[in-house]
């Protein structure tokens, strides 16, 4: 899978060279590529934001530069997926990431200051799918954070980044419910003891205490899961 992301703040994704994803950077499985913004700027200063017309506070992502971006990352490709980060747009979910995980090629807009121009999604959909997509229901200064948050949910479902496959589908959210508790060695540590169920070799009955422990945890915890 190819993915772009373009943002002013493009050193926000070193840590991408980390851990899992940075080994399926070096063995091909993704091909990310970060870029600046500001390398579609054309006067001296790189300016990439200016007023709001109708006046108001902070400012906004200059189009034109985001086009040229848009225009040169999808040059050569069939069929992509552009997503700008928003907390205006649909909920990122796990289902979100595996819709995602399909995809050939997927560029990223961050966002910053009071967001893009409007029109830059219009435009942006005639070059390919566009999803506003949201962290969650609150405000991050930028979408970096949520680009981040997104690539490393998406790029783990892609299959050989992740060592265990069986790991991927034993996960919270992977079957709408919250995952069961785990534990590792020593069985009793500090007075607490492991659920005597775990010890027992029974491999049917440590299923189905898995089960009803996701089930209640996620009605306690998450109950509009159930509801969904
Ligand atoms: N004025 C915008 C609004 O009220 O919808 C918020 C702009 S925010 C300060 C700047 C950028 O941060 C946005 O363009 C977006 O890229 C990103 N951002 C902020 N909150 C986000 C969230 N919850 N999920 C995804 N991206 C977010």
């Amino acid at each position: 899978m190819r993915i772009d992301v373009v943002s002013i703040f493009p050193s926000y994704f070193d840590g991408l060279a980390l851990s899992l994803l940075g080994k399926a950077r070096e063995t091909g499985l993704i091909d990310l590529r970060i870029h600046d913004l500001r390398d579609w700027t054309d006067d001296r200063h790189r300016t990439v934001d200016d007023t709001p017309y109708g006046g108001g506070a902070g400012m906004v992502m200059k189009p034109e530069p985001w086009a040229r971006a848009l225009d040169e990352l999808t040059t050569d490709s069939e069929n992509p997926t552009l997503i700008f980060p928003s907390p205006a747009g649909e909920v990122f979910r796990q289902r979100t990431a595996r819709d995602l995980a399909h995809r050939e090629h997927i560029v990223i807009g961050c966002g910053r200051y009071e967001g893009i121009d409007e029109r830059v999604f219009e435009y942006a959909s005639t070059l390919g799918e566009v999803r506003l997509v949201s962290l969650g229901d609150y405000v991050l200064n930028g979408g970096e954070v949520a680009a981040m948050a997104m690539i490393e949910a998406v790029g783990r479902l892609i299959p050989g980044v992740v060592g265990n496959p069986e790991s991927l589908v034993e996960e919270s959210h992977e079957d709408g419910l919250l995952e069961y508790p785990s534990y590792t060695k020593p069985s009793n540590w500090r007075d607490r003891e492991v659920p005597g169920i775990l010890l027992s070799g029974n491999h049917g009955a440590i299923a189905t205490w898995r089960h009803e422990q996701q089930l209640e945890r996620t009605q306690r915890r998450r109950p509009d899961l159930l509801a969904d």
